[in-house]
């Protein structure tokens, strides 16, 4: 609002009189905004905004993060900013090599860590995603230096993570043991104890008893105990695993048809 009388009379009697009215008045007006133009680009510069540390462009948006474990006490890091191609990579390298040496030392610092790292794995995949720098910046990039396993902080990392690897793949082998073993006994079958009833949803022979109140129309079956080790004549033998230690021996004596 203060511009135009300060342009009217620069503009003013330059032209002269005839064009005073129409051309200034509106001109500085809409030039007033239209100097934005003259303004964008400077503020669409910073749009693709450069390296914070080196300046140079392009840049992006990176997150890199970092943990120390202290037997009792830990540290998380966190490295974030928008950098370049270049200065990504540095700090991505010196988080992970770091990492890599002082994420182990505590009880839930070696939970910790593997995250930590594969968090970065995933920060890795957006920094190799950031075209190499074109304009350099106010300063050198930071140094990338060799990759992480290139570094004795790596090499050295291999023996932690390989015992994390073996205990992982050791207590998986254990489940997968425990669910085959476990599982063929009372995990998968009911139990089935003497002098219950019970009724058997699969086609004889095959057996998938489950118990059944022995009021109810739908039990078939009444478990007793083999005389002599073997079961009346006419009676089934029910699988070992229905019995309470899955090794017992029980029969099945129908209770109708
Ligand atoms: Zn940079």
């Amino acid at each position: 609002m203060s511009t135009p009388p300060q342009q009217h009379p620069a503009y003013g009697p330059a032209p002269g009189p005839g064009a005073y009215p129409q051309a200034p008045a509106p001109g500085p007006y809409h030039q007033a905004p239209a100097s934005g133009p003259y303004q964008q680009p400077y503020h669409h510069a910073p749009g693709p905004a450069p390296c914070q540390i080196c300046g140079a462009v392009p840049a992006a948006p990176v997150t890199v993060r970092g943990h120390q474990g202290m037997l009792v006490i830990m540290r998380f890091l966190k490295r974030e900013g928008v950098f370049c191609r270049t200065c990504a990579l540095a700090s991505f390298r010196d988080m992970q090599a770091d990492t890599m040496v002082l994420g182990w030392w505590g009880p839930l610092s070696v939970l910790i860590t593997p995250f930590t790292l594969l968090a970065n794995l995933g920060a890795l995949s957006g920094i190799r995603r950031i075209p190499e720098p074109v304009a350099p910046g106010f300063r050198p990039p930071l140094d990338p230096g060799k990759p992480v396993f290139k570094r004795p902080a790596g090499i050295l990392a291999l023996i932690p993570m390989g015992l994390l690897g073996l205990a992982v793949f050791a207590f998986t082998v254990l489940l997968g043991i425990g669910l085959v073993t476990g599982g063929s006994h009372s995990a998968d079958h009911p139990t089935l104890t003497v002098g219950s009833c019970a009724r058997n949803d699969a086609t004889w022979p095959e057996q998938d008893l489950a118990p059944e109140s022995c009021d109810s129309s739908d039990a078939e079956l009444r478990v007793t105990t083999p005389t002599d080790d073997s079961c009346a004549a006419g009676d089934y033998l029910a699988y070992l695993e229905y019995s309470e230690d899955g090794h017992t021996s029980l029969c099945l004596h129908r209770l109708k048809g």
